[in-house]
């Protein structure tokens, strides 16, 4: 049996790194740097891992991208800079994302120290949450020398990397090292279990603080009406924090049926199977061919002898007894499980904050909603990813910075 709490991803040692670099074929005007969205710049740092400069490997990653080890675990390259990669044209893509791993722990292997924070300019800014753009826009800001603080409502920070992404897949070691980076090197300080709209209002923060982040990501998970009010159904996202809260030991589930078809049904569906659940199916509304989880994903939810049944929608529920449609032919199934967890997507918490929202998103321009406050990540994003929340991180310190020193 695998286990929940190990990453399972192999990594490279230093001969296996320097064979991988050197398939690159040092690209000019590299398609890999082009298409990763937080910019981390896979062809320069390839091409000093290729002349066994580690250390500047390591500094062009984390330059570019705080979350570049993070990112090196759990980004779907194969929609991004190795969807472009020009080696794909010989044989396969450079394996970017392994290359990317081996340097960010060859940075903490060695204890580097790469960031700093900026000379102060004495101006404060608040980010309200800790996920993944959070994190990376408190880390730019802490460069450009403002006083960084953020509010979370849980009691650690990381968002989804930590109360969502399995451990199988993203080390809590890997992000709290990168929380430490943000604690003592960049001297952000954390404010934890404060609920903006509860415990803190927006009006409050914007008086106190010269600019205030919104960083609230998606945090509920969405529920269909028909499951309701139902104590066999459980939200995917409720689930998977709860398993990590818990460290894998949760009640023993004999029968799951998960509803959904995304990376987030893959990662409910792999780690009831890693906690040894004998039969899982998971209904997914998509066909075969337009299936929406990362390659990766699927791969190991099958490899774990996961039940995919494609082209169903739930009609009707009764208790644990879920009857299913076809989309397309005459068919029905009902199936009765001991649990039914649904991973149908997740939605905006904006509690009672009266913010402005278009397309499922808050209203922004460029970041700004309105004077000093500006949003970032999930809350303004097409693209849910770590990687878009890391460029949106990015995106919105700017935005913050050309604000105050443009004058108020
Ligand atoms: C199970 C799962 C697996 C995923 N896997 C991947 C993957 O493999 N690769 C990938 O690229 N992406 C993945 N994603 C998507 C990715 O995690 C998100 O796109 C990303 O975390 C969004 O970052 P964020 O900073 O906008 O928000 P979040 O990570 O959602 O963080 C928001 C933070 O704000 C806090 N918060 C919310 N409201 C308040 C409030 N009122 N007051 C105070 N704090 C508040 C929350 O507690 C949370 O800490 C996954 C998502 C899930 C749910
Ligand atoms: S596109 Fe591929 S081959 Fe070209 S520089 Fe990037 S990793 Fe190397």
């Amino acid at each position: 049996m695998k286990k929940y709490d190990k990453e399972l991803e192999k990594s490279y040692d230093p001969l296996l790194v320097m064979e991988e670099a050197r398939r690159c074929l040092l690209c000019h005007d590299a398609p890999c740097s082009k298409e990763c969205p937080a910019k981390t710049d896979p062809a320069k740092f390839i091409r000093s891992v290729r002349f066994k400069n580690f250390k500047g490997a390591a500094e062009t990653i984390r330059k570019n991208n705080f979350l570049g080890d993070v990112c090196a675990r759990v980004c779907p390259t194969e929609k991004y800079c190795q969807k472009g990669c020009s080696r794909s044209g010989i044989d396969r893509p450079i394996e970017i994302g392994l290359i990317q791993k081996f340097v960010t722990d060859f940075e903490k292997q060695t204890n580097m120290k790469i960031l700093e924070k900026g000379r102060n300019n004495n101006m404060k800014v608040c980010i309200v949450g800790s996920g993944p753009s959070g994190l990376q826009a408190a880390a730019s800001l802490s460069m450009m020398g403002y006083e960084v603080t953020i509010i979370e409502k849980h009691e650690k920070a990381g968002g989804y990397l930590r109360y969502g992404i399995p451990s199988y897949r993203l080390e809590e070691k890997v992000l709290d090292n990168d929380i430490n980076t943000l604690k003592k090197d960049l001297k952000v300080k954390f404010i934890f279990n404060t609920k903006l709209g509860v415990d803190v209002s927006l009006a409050e923060l914007r008086k106190q603080y010269d600019a205030v982040i919104l960083a609230i990501g998606y945090s509920k998970g969405k529920m269909l009406p028909m499951f309701e009010n139902n104590s066999y159904v459980e939200v995917a996202t409720d689930f998977l924090k709860r398993v990590k809260e818990n460290k894998g030991n949760i009640e023993k589930i004999d029968f799951c049926i998960v509803i959904g078809g995304g990376d987030v049904a893959m990662d409910v569906c792999s780690t009831l199977k890693m906690l040894e659940t004998k039969q899982v199916i998971d209904v997914i509304y998509e066909d075969t061919d337009e299936l929406r989880a990362s390659n990766k994903e699927l791969q190991l939810a099958r490899e774990l002898q996961v039940n995919l049944l494609c082209g169903y929608k739930p009609v009707k529920v009764e208790n644990n007894t879920v009857i299913f449609e076809h989309r397309k032919l005459s068919s029905q199934l009902s199936v009765t499980a001991d649990k039914i967890i649904l991973a149908v997507g997740q939605e905006l918490d904006l509690n009672n904050l009266e913010l402005e929202v278009v397309n499922n998103n808050i209203k922004n321009k460029k970041h700004q909603i309105k004077n000093n406050l500006f949003a970032t990540g999930d809350v303004v994003s097409e693209d849910k990813t770590v990687v878009y929340s890391v460029k949106h991180g990015k995106e919105v310190a700017i935005a913050v910075d050309n604000y105050l020193k443009g004058g108020k």
